[in-house]
């Protein structure tokens, strides 16, 4: 992977190698400027009137995983400096948001029934709002432009344009008038189910019996709302499947089960999720001063098989717009996951919304905190090793430390060294498939080696 290199001032130059990085920075030309990812800080050299070869940011936007790629455009195509998988968290939010709504309508009802209604107190959403988990995803996007463009001279950026047609996935047949009539064009919800589950309850065939609307997948688990996700049963099928699987529910009626799920579609909440992203992020792009591009999905794809490069996040990002040729993709990738700074609530609940404990005021012990990237070096007991990650911390001192390799809990405080500050993402290494075996070995010394110079940092820095 390439180092981004910064003059003294902080100003971005060319990205170098790491084995130039790690000359420059044996013969004290350089300065480690942050850790993950690698950035170092020259501190002989002002930037001034440098040329720079062009840079350009490739995006390939996702619901749940954002690919991104920093390429150098070549004569015939681009070579592939760094790759990056950010992970969003979208579902976490959404999810959070639901759980909260639901202890304030639970005390609501208990503690504060006296109290006068809340009338008319919903401000305005405006023009161009988007739901809380989806902003999450543009603006975590964004944060990662405003970053790379910050640490490599960016002059171009490249993105991937979807247009899900929503209705086509269902029905690829479809045309004309039909995109006007939905699933549900001349009926009611009760109506339309009764009629394609043959009004009879889908588990055990009972007829004749009042019956309810049920989920397939269960909302507890992320079913959706969509008419394909719901079927009918009766009184005592709901009550004993209740929020398991239906996969769990029907494990010893395999046939009942094939025909169920066959009648049941794959939900489009991911497609939603980009389509409706889509416009936002493209216009915070184009905020950012630099010329942009866009490419289609169609297009990506069809680069990708071209030139025989795999299916990946950070891939599909390279494939962006217009390449003859892409060079250099074989090399590991930092995937990157939105973890958040914690909780604001100092209260955990219990799935009643009840009191189960409460968290520290101060969210800092003993100089860490949780989402900090720490060294441990343990030099005896059960314990003994070095290990190197996100450290997430208690107040009694004992911490725990996630791994690559795992989490190793119980680590002491005074074992840790404090690598770098937590910033609402946690980081960790892939090794990219590659197609010759031989090149495999190479690359993955590299990213050991990187993550050796990366535990070598100073507390200072
Ligand atoms: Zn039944």
């Amino acid at each position: 992977m390439a180092v981004f290199v910064l003059d003294r001032n902080g100003k971005a130059l060319m990205p170098c190698t790491e084995k130039r990085a790690r000359l420059l920075l044996e013969r004290d030309r350089a300065r480690v400027h942050r850790a993950v990812p690698f950035v170092i800080r020259l501190v002989d050299r002002q930037a001034g009137s440098c040329e720079f070869q062009p840079l350009r940011l490739k995006l390939n936007p996702g619901s749940k995983v954002t690919g991104i790629a920093l390429v150098r455009d070549t004569e015939c195509g681009a070579a592939v400096l760094n790759l990056f998988e950010l992970a969003h968290r979208g579902r976490q939010i959404s999810e959070a948001l639901t759980a909260r709504s639901a202890f304030r309508r639970r005390r609501r009802g208990a503690n504060l029934r006296y109290r006068v209604p809340r009338f008319l107190n919903r401000g305005n959403k405006g023009k161009g709002w988007l739901a809380p988990s989806l902003q999450h995803r543009v603006v975590t996007a964004i944060a990662w432009v405003t970053h790379l463009t910050r640490w490599a001279p960016v002059s171009a950026i490249g993105t991937m344009l979807h247009r899900f047609d929503m209705q086509a996935l269902e029905n690829p047949e479809i045309s004309g008038v039909e995109y006007q009539q939905g699933t549900l064009a001349g009926y009611e919800v009760r109506e339309y189910l009764l009629e394609k589950w043959g009004r009879k309850c889908a588990y055990c065939g009972a007829e004749h019996t009042p019956l309810q609307v049920e989920h397939i997948q269960p909302k507890v688990r992320g079913g959706s709302n969509r008419v394909s996700n719901l079927t009918l049963s009766c009184h005592a099928c709901n009550q004993a499947k209740n929020a398991q699987d239906v996969c769990e529910f029907l494990a010893r009626d395999p046939k009942r089960l094939a025909g169920i799920l066959a009648q049941a579609k794959t939900p489009l909440k991911d497609a939603a999720a980009v389509n409706s992203t889509r416009w936002a992020l493209l216009h915070k792009l184009k905020a950012t001063g630099l010329p942009v591009e866009t490419g289609s999905g169609g297009r990506t794809k069809w680069n990708r098989a071209r030139l025989g490069i795999p299916k990946a996040h950070a891939l599909d990002a390279t494939c962006v717009g217009q390449v003859e040729a892409i060079e250099g993709w074989q090399r590991p990738v930092l995937a990157i996951k939105a973890t958040g700074r914690g909780s604001y609530a100092r209260t955990r609940l219990d799935r009643f919304g009840f009191s189960r404990g409460t968290l520290t005021r101060q969210k800092r012990h003993f100089g860490f905190q949780t989402g900090d990237r720490v060294v441990a070096d343990v030099p005896k007991g059960i314990k003994a090793g070095t290990y190197t990650g996100r450290v997430a911390v208690r107040a009694s001192g004992s911490f725990n430390i996630q791994t690559a390799q795992g989490v190793v809990q119980g680590i002491g405080h005074k074992h840790c060294r404090l690598v770098q500050r937590g910033d609402g993402y946690g980081y960790s290494y892939i090794a990219q498939q590659r197609k010759e075996s031989e090149s495999r070995g190479r690359a993955a010394h590299a990213a050991l080696s990187l993550s050796g110079l990366n535990a070598g940092v100073s507390h200072e820095n």
